[in-house]
């Protein structure tokens, strides 16, 4: 089990603390593990380190991520995946159903919260059972079981009677449903965009469409049923626009960006490289562009991983054979912060107001605060930290990253959760 984290002054730190709004230099200490005036915490004898060119923000939240527990060991375990989060600075994950077997029983629901682990997970469960897409899954159950949202990720549930039904039961039970907006009937075997690449290796091109024509139904049910509706890894620009149309008319739509669709584009796609092979996969430059306004806007909230692991074995063959999904929480917070805040000139409070208070809000939490009395949950990062990624000292079992070799900004030095140091010990001593 982590260590607790002492009383301690940070001297100096950057707060970025969206719940209030505030973005200052100030000190920021702890005492008896939560927030305290640093007066307090100095009677109580709290030693000050300098955090001076540091920043601090509540603990990150990911409401996307794949830990293959049960299932596929040898690409993550939970425990191996809480350890990448705490690196990644996250304090709070939500995991995906598409385990094996699939999340849809209050068992598998209990035992993911129930992980004993250093990062908190809060866990999706499953649309429909077996994530089979035919009927839906016992979601009250699960609900009362632990289920923050219900989603078939990986799987859009392509008939439409089913999803409503389900949003109809999920919008009683006050739960969103997070979908995987891919129409495989559009999608036609698409493993990339247009592109360069695709081209070069003659490899079949997902339209566009096959994303925006989901989102448009589920917008479409999302108004009839009145069920909170969350559209994950959105890639296109034609989502970013439906997604503004569905916000401006009040309807309850949120959206994710990942870090990897903000960062990059298919035009950046080298070879015939699993490393570069997701779902969706990346899109245009204009959509790049399209998703980094959107984000510096509000119209996608948050950011999310996607976090999917893969042993190299799966990996091998190109796109045309490769598993899609790359590893994302070890390079989220650097990968945002430099195509976000350096890149784009986003403000860093609305940059950590993505991370943290947006996801908190999607799930049902409070949102994370700073403020004098909230539980010690944090991270402490080096905003102007250069580093290029070296996939070999992930915590994370996996290595499939488009990231290797690329040089990022800012990294997380110190991840404290609930009061109790699960990254960066080394940073106080
Ligand atoms: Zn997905």
């Amino acid at each position: 089990m982590a260590e607790p984290l002492p009383d301690i002054v940070f001297r100096n730190v950057r707060v970025l603390d969206p719940s209030r709004g505030e973005d200052a230099v100030r000190d920021l200490a702890v005492a008896g593990g939560r927030f305290a005036p640093a007066s307090v915490a100095i009677a109580a004898g709290a030693p000050a380190v300098d955090a001076s060119g540091l920043a601090a923000a509540p603990g990150l939240r990911d409401v996307h991520v794949h830990f293959r527990d049960p299932g596929v060991p040898a690409a993550e375990t939970t425990a191996t995946g809480a350890a990448a989060a705490a690196a990644g600075g996250f304090t709070c994950v939500t995991v995906m159903p598409n385990t094996s077997p699939a999340g849809d029983s209050p068992e598998w629901v209990r035992s993911q919260a129930a992980a004993q682990v250093p990062v908190r997970i809060a866990p999706s469960a499953c649309i429909t059972a077996g994530r089979a897409g035919r009927a839906p899954a016992a979601l009250e159950e699960l609900a009362a079981a632990g289920a923050v949202a219900f989603t078939d990720d990986g799987s859009y549930v392509a008939d439409a009677a089913v999803m409503r039904e389900a949003m109809l039961r999920a919008a009683a039970l006050g739960r969103p449903v997070m979908q995987h907006a891919v129409d495989p009937v559009l999608l036609a075997g698409g493993v990339i965009r247009d592109c360069p690449a695709a081209r070069r290796f003659s490899l079949p091109a997902m339209p566009p469409e096959a994303e925006t024509e989901a989102v448009r139904r589920d917008i479409a049910l999302c108004r009839e049923t009145g069920c909170a509706l969350h559209v994950q890894h959105v890639s296109c620009a034609g989502t970013v626009e439906l997604l503004r149309a569905a916000q401006a008319e009040g309807l309850p739509v949120t959206g994710e960006a990942t870090p990897h669709h903000l960062f990059f584009c298919a035009g950046d796609i080298p070879a015939d490289d699993a490393a570069w092979k997701m779902a969706p996969p990346l899109g245009s430059a204009a959509d790049r562009e399209a998703l980094r306004a959107a984000v510096a806007e509000g119209v996608l909230s948050m950011f999310a991983t996607d976090h999917a692991p893969h042993p190299a074995a799966s990996k091998l063959g190109g796109f045309a054979k490769g598993a899609n999904g790359i590893v994302g929480l070890e390079t989220a917070l650097a990968a945002t912060w430099t195509a976000m805040v350096l890149s784009c000139g986003m403000a860093p409070l609305d940059w950590a107001a993505r991370w943290t208070s947006a996801p908190a809000r999607l799930i049902g939490d409070p949102p994370p605060s700073l403020a004098d009395g909230a539980p010690a949950d944090f991270t402490v990062f080096d905003p102007s930290a250069e580093w290029t990624v070296d996939p070999d000292r992930f915590m994370s079992m996996s290595r499939n990253t488009p990231f290797a070799g690329v040089a990022l900004r800012a990294r997380p030095l110190l991840t404290v959760c609930n009061g109790r140091i699960t990254h960066g010990s080394a940073f106080l001593r």
